[in-house]
């Protein structure tokens, strides 16, 4: 058995509905503008520019029902309610008729954006990473296996803060499939068991303040929660 300089960090996990085991987490990879009504309240043209992807480090998972801190660095912290895929097979260049055998079940996260940064960054051209993959920009419920919850392509997605709603959209809404998501990132990485997919946003993002409470939901999926310190 290998030994390390010092304690290898731990594997991040999320919990999995109806299970004691933990489904292990490598990747997490993130749609961009995905649904048209939020590309376009981001300034973007959906009829031109087509979805594209960026990552979050596994160690920025967080719980539902967690409370956070507030992050440094920011004073536009934004929400992005968002669908998530848990892959349980992987591969590169899968096809889009195969690409559902990959899939292990579905969660719900908060892409969790650090909207000021990212303006500057888009504004000088440079990498999105500073707003998208710091200290607990990853919230995310337990996964629900899709022998029970199917593989949902419709179905209401919303997040309320303080038990007033903000986003509501609908799974039908959104530009790439999962399949088309899936088949799409593996021409562009080799995906592996225990990646992860959010799969973009509905429109209505905006800022989330020290104290609120954060409550989401995918119809047929879950539901997560968060508090922010
Ligand atoms: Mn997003």
């Amino acid at each position: 058995m290998a030994s390390y300089v010092f304690a290898p960090p731990a594997q991040p996990a999320l919990p999995v509905k109806g299970q004691t085991a933990l489904f292990p987490v490598h990747r997490i990879y993130c749609v961009g503008r995905n649904f048209a009504d939020h590309a376009m309240e981001m300034g973007g043209d959906p009829s031109r520019e087509p979805p594209f992807f960026f990552q979050k480090n596994p160690d920025t998972l967080v719980a539902s029902g967690a409370t956070m801190p507030y992050p440094s660095g920011t004073r536009d912290l934004h929400h992005e309610i968002e669908m998530v895929v848990g892959l349980k097979a992987g591969g590169e260049n899968i096809p889009a008729e195969k690409a559902l055998d990959c899939v292990f079940g579905y969660g719900v996260g908060i892409d969790l954006t650090r909207r000021d940064l990212q303006a500057e960054m888009k504004k000088l051209g440079r990498s999105w990473e500073v707003a998208k993959a710091f200290e607990n920009a990853a919230p995310c419920s337990a996964l629900v296996p899709a022998e029970s919850c199917g593989h949902p392509q419709a179905g209401r997605i919303f997040l309320k803060i303080n038990g007033q709603i903000r986003q509501q959209g609908d799974l039908g809404q959104m530009i790439w499939k999962v399949p088309e998501m899936i088949a799409t990132l593996s021409t562009l990485f080799r995906l592996v068991p225990g990646d992860l997919i959010y799969c973009g946003t509905p429109s209505g993002v905006g800022p989330v303040e020290m104290g609120d409470v954060l409550e989401g939901g995918v119809e047929g999926v879950g539901d997560i929660r968060l508090t922010i310190a």
